[in-house]
């Protein structure tokens, strides 16, 4: 596999510090949902710094698309969140990554839980799930800061629908009005009554796939294996930071 380099043929703002952006890569073929991309920029002195991001376009999409928090002292988001346009070019390799992937030819019900960014691999799996009319039950928990940070926002509820998944989004600062859900972090607690709601009636197997920033992909990792997953059914990608 060779770095290509790939058209910017669209952008859209997601939340006030994320948007999308859509890539036309010579020679791409689709992905599988889950998988990344990894973006390098080199500046003019040759000083180059590449970093991953998550495939949030369905697996068989002729565009890919990516989509990015800015992280206000990073080396890499600022540039793509903000300085990029429809007809730049960026240098970049993939798909890659083979073990946080969901394929539509699995039938076990699917859980999601995402954290901010990491929201964009499980909507990959949403949408490769609509197209391929998956018939696997699907749940999705969204830990999101506040109404105007969720990521596809006009969409959620229709992609929800198209592959006929529960929505659950717990807001840790501001909720819309009227909500009578709880706000707060995700914590144990909240993680083992979602995962209890969603638990198929027969008690057969689950395949969850958790993403987000480090600390919380690993406390509702930690949180499903302490109340009985099995290690080998729960998946992790950690986007860092803490
Ligand atoms: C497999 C994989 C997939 C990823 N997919 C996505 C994606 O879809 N969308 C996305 O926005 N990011 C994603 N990331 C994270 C991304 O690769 C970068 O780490 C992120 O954009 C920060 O890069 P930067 O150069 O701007 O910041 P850096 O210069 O690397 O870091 C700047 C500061 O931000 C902190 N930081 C870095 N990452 C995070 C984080 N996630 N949360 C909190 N603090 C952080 C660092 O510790 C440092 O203090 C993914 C990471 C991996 C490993």
């Amino acid at each position: 596999m060779k770095w290509a380099i790939a058209d910017v043929v669209g952008v859209r703002e997601e939340t006030p510090t994320a948007r999308t952006i859509m890539l036309r890569i010579p020679g791409w073929t689709g992905a599988l949902a889950g998988q990344h991309i990894d973006i390098r920029l080199t500046s003019p002195d040759g000083y180059q710094a590449a970093r991953s991001y998550s495939l949030s376009s369905a697996a068989g999409a002729e565009f890919a698309s990516v989509s990015i928090e800015l992280m206000p002292d990073g080396e890499v988001s600022p540039y793509l969140v903000r300085g990029v346009s429809v007809g730049d070019q960026l240098e970049v390799i993939g798909p890659l990554g083979g073990w946080f992937v969901w394929k539509p030819t699995q039938p076990e019900p699917l859980r999601l839980i995402g954290g901010g960014s990491g929201i964009a691999p499980l909507v990959s799996m949403l949408r490769t799930h609509a197209e391929a009319k998956s018939t696997a039950p699907a749940h999705l928990l969204y830990s999101v800061r506040s109404p105007d940070y969720v990521y596809f926002r006009d969409e959620l509820d229709a992609l929800a629908a198209a592959a006929d998944a529960e929505v659950t989004i717990q807001y840790t600062r501001h909720a819309p009005q009227g909500w009578t859900g709880t706000v707060g972090r995700l914590d144990g607690a909240r993680v083992t009554s979602w995962a209890a709601s969603t638990a198929p009636a027969d008690g057969g197997t689950v395949s969850t796939y958790i993403c987000g920033p480090t600390r919380f992909v690993e406390l509702a990792a930690d949180t499903l294996v302490a109340t009985g997953a099995d290690p080998l059914t729960v998946r992790t990608e950690r986007f860092g930071g803490a």
